[in-house]
């Protein structure tokens, strides 16, 4: 289950940001992947929150963003979202494309909470 690695990842880094901020309590992360290395919601939420019981991450939202694969149109060069029941180009009609690199698995954004706004 790679869910769990990166669940295990994610709640490293998150942890290490909070102490760099002098032990900020993080409140949110998004999080995206592309198609090949795709995780399921889930799956995820339900790994973070096992791993993160206990910790300053536990009860974290996690926000996963899907990013579909591109593909550019050898014909009229034009780049679009691949989809695997029209795979076609949809300004030209061609067939013919190049895959684009899939979307990494990224930490893009960490919320930490405002210090002053505590209950
Ligand atoms: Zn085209």
């Amino acid at each position: 289950m790679h869910e769990m690695a990166v669940a295990e990842s994610i709640l490293q880094t998150i942890t290490e940001q909070a102490e760099r901020l002098g032990g900020a309590r993080p409140a949110a992360a998004r999080i995206s992947c592309g198609q090949f290395n795709a995780i399921n919601d889930e799956t995820m939420r339900f790994a973070f929150e096992s791993i993160s019981r206990g910790t300053p991450c536990e009860g974290m939202r996690l926000e996963i963003r899907h990013i579909p694969l591109q593909a550019k149109c050898t014909h009229c060069q034009t780049v679009f979202a691949f989809d695997v029941y029209r795979p076609t180009c949809p300004t030209c009609g061609s067939a013919h494309f190049d895959f684009q690199p899939d979307a990494p698995l990224l930490l893009e954004d960490i919320e930490f909470e405002d210090p002053d706004i505590s209950p």
